[in-house]
């Protein structure tokens, strides 16, 4: 029988890529969203990809417990993916309420009504922004965690809860990810990311640029001390990070415990490299001034992912040559998004 999977915030960028994922291996994606970034026009994209029926989708949030009661009920739910949270950095700063509101609180509800239901496997989108600055690199999953901001210190936050969870007692199994920087498309061209307003991330900005939307990218910063003196991520393929979900999902399945694992690719590109990148997908210039350093940045990080390598056999297969190919394709088929 195919073992359904609650994944909260499913109609997001990372979410709606693994519900394809999970489709795709067999599994069926129930999704818990409260649209609050993302469209429900999502679902008839997702069907027409994975030549299935659109996955069922609840509009809803996390944080209501007794819509989370009645879903446990309802369904038969063997695990829960949990993507549904806020995500920007400048915002956490501003706002810090909120995000220990929806990413913490709305994290606890969730964990608790799995309680209550007997559902115990759960995979938790975390990120690199816990390690803060990192000491160096490649970052193993045992260097110290020191989020700079409020956003990275509500999903540590809810990974120590998660972790204190699964120790208090048996039967919990629990996968912390830890993504570093996800980008790039379903190959289909038919989802994406499309964030609101004015990007605050580069590659969305790079594409937007490449489409015409904005005049040019602002590189923050040329003098950083690395190979060209812009910065430097660990980029990985939101089709790769969707496949690697999958891998800890089997992996929780079949094996009761906490795990917390880097998902990247091992291998750091510059602003300058991703440009380059997106340049010859696109075949057109991608104009770019040089700017200040933004402030908060780290100079250069990316994941040691051998962990998830020898746990899961998961890796990042995909080149950021495709990653920039693949939002392109999106971008370009969809400038104004869903
Ligand atoms: P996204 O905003 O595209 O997806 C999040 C989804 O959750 C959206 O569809 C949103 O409507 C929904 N949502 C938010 N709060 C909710 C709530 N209280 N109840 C129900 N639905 C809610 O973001 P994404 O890039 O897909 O990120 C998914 C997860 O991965 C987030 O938890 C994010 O913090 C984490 N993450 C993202 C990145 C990244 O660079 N994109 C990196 C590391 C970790
Ligand atoms: N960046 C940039 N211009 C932009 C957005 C980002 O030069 O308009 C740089 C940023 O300084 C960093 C890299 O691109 O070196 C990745 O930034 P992003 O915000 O995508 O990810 P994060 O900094 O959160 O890892």
């Amino acid at each position: 029988m195919k073992i359904s999977v609650l994944v909260t915030g499913g109609a997001g960028y990372i979410g709606s890529h693994t519900c394809i994922a999970l489709a795709e291996a067999g599994f069926t994606p129930i999704i818990l969203d409260n649209y609050g970034n993302s469209s429900p026009k999502v679902m008839e994209r997702l069907a027409r990809i994975t030549g299935q029926a659109a996955p069922l989708a609840i509009e809803g949030d996390v944080r209501d417990r007794a819509l989370l009661d009645r879903l446990f009920a309802e369904h038969e739910i063997g695990a829960v993916i949990h993507f549904a949270g806020l995500k920007a950095v400048g915002d956490s700063v501003a706002d810090p309420l909120s995000y220990y509101d929806n990413n913490v609180y709305g994290s606890l509800v969730l964990a608790a009504a799995m309680r209550s239901a007997g559902v115990r496997t759960l995979i938790f989108s975390s990120s690199a922004t816990v390690y803060g600055e990192p000491d160096e690199s490649p970052i193993p999953e045992d260097a110290p965690t020191r989020p700079a901001n409020p956003y990275g210190r509500s999903k540590l936050m809810v990974e120590e809860a998660y972790g204190d969870l699964g120790r208090s007692e048996p039967g919990w199994r629990i996968a912390l990810l830890r993504y570093f920087n996800p980008v790039g498309a379903h190959e289909s061209g038919l989802i994406g990311e499309h964030p609101q307003g004015k990007p605050n991330n580069l590659m969305p900005f790079v594409s937007q640029v490449a489409v015409g939307q904005r005049p040019h990218l602002t590189v923050h910063g040329g003098d950083y001390p690395t190979p060209d003196g812009t910065g430097v991520r660990d980029y990985v393929h939101v089709m790769d990070l969707a496949e690697g979900h999958v891998a800890a999902l089997r992996h929780a399945l079949a094996h009761e415990g906490l795990l917390t694992l880097n998902l990247g690719t091992g291998r750091g590109g510059s602003v300058l490299d991703v440009v380059a990148a997106f340049e010859r997908a696109c075949g057109k210039s991608v104009p770019r001034v040089i700017g200040p350093r933004r402030p908060g940045d780290v100079p250069a990080y990316w994941a040691d992912p051998s962990a998830a390598k020898a746990v899961l056999g998961w890796e990042a297969r995909r080149s950021l040559d495709q990653m920039c190919a693949d939002s392109w394709r999106w971008q370009s088929g969809n400038p104004n998004g869903y």
